[in-house]
């Protein structure tokens, strides 16, 4: 049995790994490169596989990092079966069919400028119909805990990740060759204690792990401080009459920050006549689906929805859908709360946001997400004095708040527990980590309690015993 490594390689973006065993080819996520501009050169690049070979492709979540190559894949001949829950398949739909659209409008974008130098644009890296031609190779949900046969050979299960609505670690199970081998793969791995979801199941003995890590090298804050850090930024904030930006990642971030606010104006930490804009279409869809599954949700979430309140419903909540409701928030100078993507406002509506309230000192800008390095996110949170928003200079006059203890990962402590759970592997892959940061920091404690890790480059091969 061979795996290969194909995306999220010493590097945190473009999730994509490759088992070949039994007789069949399984690629576990497929995702998008993503950085400060989406980088299409590198997501363009031929997959150092046979798409058409692929008979499975298992995905662990439909964040764009780990489902969004999927169009090119199919483009490119994959004619098999995509797996995944079926949460995750709602999302992935909303999720690939928002990329293809960003895709063509950067495309279009490109035209007008090359035209105007008298050269012609690239087309986009893949379009709509790639995307609704994907959803069609969507096939039986899995449910977590139960077994599908992908051969006579090779089981998979998805267990609960606790990352985002839908997210599952997937375990494979194998026999060759009179071997039986368990190879588990993590996917994004949840945070345990946050408010919607369940923790991330524990993992069985396995002989083969691959696991990320994004947060190797960091312990989170509790929630209840977060929480705390959150609502003392906002009401600061309120006091000097500004507003609170918040870029937001459209699934789970956004429904989880609608959790805490709605819970603080319930318990009066938060004023009742807050305002708070949620400007982010794919946001607002992906809070509708979250309506849809009661049962991903912990004990008290579902709770809620039993009793038909929505726990992501606030007084003083605004949708806003069209880019003209978007523009309206520009005239609000104090007393709301503004969520919108992207998260590491690499682009969306919050770099308009940004625009309007960054060089304002009685505004705040609140990071709650991971900021991958060379995103305008990462500059600002690292001090930026100015950045460059639409061609012009912005000062950075915003107090500026990072508040970690919200993160849908794993943490250092976390990683190494659910890795403690899968016994004594024979190897442990690392990948979807900084390999100067979180990547680098779990390799070292894991050799450190005496287990063999790699932390594999892009392209490389490894025949498993
Ligand atoms: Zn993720």
């Amino acid at each position: 049995m061979r795996l290969s490594f194909h995306g999220a390689d010493r590097g945190v973006t473009g999730s994509c790994h490759l088992l070949e065993a039994g007789g069949v080819r399984v690629l576990v996520d497929c995702g998008l490169y993503q950085g400060e501009h989406e980088l299409h050169e590198e997501n363009d690049q031929p997959f150092g596989f046979e798409p058409a070979e692929i008979d499975y492709v298992l995905l662990t979540h439909a964040h764009l990092d780990h489902c969004g190559r999927l169009p090119l894949l199919v483009r490119r001949g994959f004619r098999g079966r995509i797996l995944t829950t079926a949460a995750s398949r709602e999302l992935a739909r909303i999720v690939l069919l928002d990329a293809a659209h960003l895709n063509e409008e950067e495309a279009e974008h490109q035209a007008r400028r090359g035209r105007r130098r008298g050269r012609r644009g690239e087309p986009p890296l893949y379009t709509t119909l790639d995307a609704l031609n994907t959803l069609d190779f969507f096939h039986d949900s899995a449910v977590y805990g139960q077994a599908i046969p992908l051969d006579k050979h090779v089981t998979a299960t998805f267990l609960d990740a606790g990352h985002i609505l839908g997210s599952a670690w997937i375990r494979l199970d194998v026999e060759e060759k009179g071997r039986r081998r368990r190879l588990l793969f993590s996917g994004d791995l949840g945070n345990r204690g946050r408010p919607l979801l369940h923790d991330p199941a524990p993992p069985p003995e396995a002989d083969y792990v691959l696991m990320e890590t994004t947060y190797g090298d960091h312990c989170h804050k509790s929630v209840p401080d977060s929480v705390a850090e959150l609502f003392a930024a906002i009401n600061d904030t309120f006091a000097r009459g500004g507003n609170v930006l918040i870029p937001t990642f459209a699934l789970e971030r956004a429904q989880e920050l609608l959790f805490y606010l709605r819970e603080g104006v319930r318990t009066q930490r938060l004023p009742a006549a807050m305002q708070v804009f949620l400007d982010s279409p794919m946001a607002i869809s992906a809070t509708g689906i979250f309506g849809r599954y009661p049962d991903c949700y912990n004990r008290g979430v579902a709770e809620l929805f039993r009793r038909g309140e929505d726990p992501f419903d606030l007084p003083g909540l605004r949708f806003t859908r069209t880019p003209e409701a978007s523009m309206a928030i520009n005239r609000v100078r104090g007393g709301a709360v503004i969520m919108a993507g992207s998260g590491m406002c690499t682009g969306g509506r919050i770099r308009h946001h940004l625009k309007h309230n960054l060089w304002r000192a009685d505004c705040s800008v609140v990071f709650v997400g991971f900021a991958a390095p060379g995103t305008l996110a990462r500059r600002i949170i690292d001090g930026a004095h100015t950045v460059n928003l639409f061609g012009e200079p912005v000062r950075v006059n915003a107090r500026i708040h990072t508040i970690n203890g919200f993160s849908a990962h794993a943490d250092r402590e976390e990683l190494l527990a659910w890795h403690a759970g899968t016994g004594r592997p024979r190897r442990t892959f690392l990948v979807h980590g900084d390999p100067e940061r979180g990547m680098g920091a779990m390799a070292t404690a894991l050799e450190e309690l005496g287990f063999k890790v790699e932390c594999p480059r892009q392209g490389e091969e490894v025949e498993l015993e």
